[in-house]
């Protein structure tokens, strides 16, 4: 902590990404109204968005698809003094408030918040890995990303999962 800021503060600020899914229902307003959720975190706030993306279902492993209509999804940058795992808490706090259920893996859902990096750390718990182990997989997560953040990602990474369908909507689209 740098000399003469309150120690009351709790940790120290962190730019941490996030990524936002929805594919039920308004799947567009519930990607912003989690984009306004997100600054009114406490000990947080919105640093940057990316823009709102279509993308079709991907399963979480290979041999499974996923079914639902397609996804939006976007990115935000926090800067948060929010320690990890209470980062972690408010995200699925704000998933089950907007009436998320999940009947089977990979399931559609009304809202999928994860967190992809959280500053420079590593973190490998049993409810939290960071940066997020399939990040680097799926062009919903990169595509935006690389948009707010280019130097985080590499064009070997979007090389990558070029094969992908994602296209970004326009802005105030809806
Ligand atoms: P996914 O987003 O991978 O499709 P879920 O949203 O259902 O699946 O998340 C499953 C679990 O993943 C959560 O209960 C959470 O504890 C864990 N998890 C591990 N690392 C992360 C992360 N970086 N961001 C969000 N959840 C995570
Ligand atoms: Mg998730």
């Amino acid at each position: 902590m740098a000399a003469g800021e309150p120690m009351t503060e709790g940790a120290q600020q962190v730019t941490a990404y996030v990524a936002i899914g929805a594919n039920v229902g308004d799947a567009q307003s519930a990607v912003r109204q989690a984009m306004k959720d997100l600054g009114r975190l406490p000990l947080s706030r919105v640093a940057r968005r990316s823009s709102l993306y279509r993308t079709a279902p991907v399963a979480r492993s290979s041999a499974g698809s996923a079914d639902g209509p397609d996804y939006i999804n976007a990115v935000v940058a926090l800067h948060t003094r929010l320690p990890a795992l209470e980062l972690l808490d408010q995200l699925q706090a704000l998933e089950l408030a907007s009436g998320r259920e999940r009947p089977y893996p990979d399931a559609p859902r009304t809202l999928d918040l994860d967190l992809l990096l959280y500053g420079d750390a590593y973190i490998d718990s049993p409810r939290l890995s960071v940066p997020h182990p399939r990040m680097g997989q799926r062009a919903f997560v990169l595509v935006p990303l690389a948009e707010m953040a280019p130097e985080l990602i590499s064009e070997e990474q979007l090389h990558a999962v070029a094969g992908q369908a994602i296209e970004r909507l326009a802005d105030g689209a809806s």
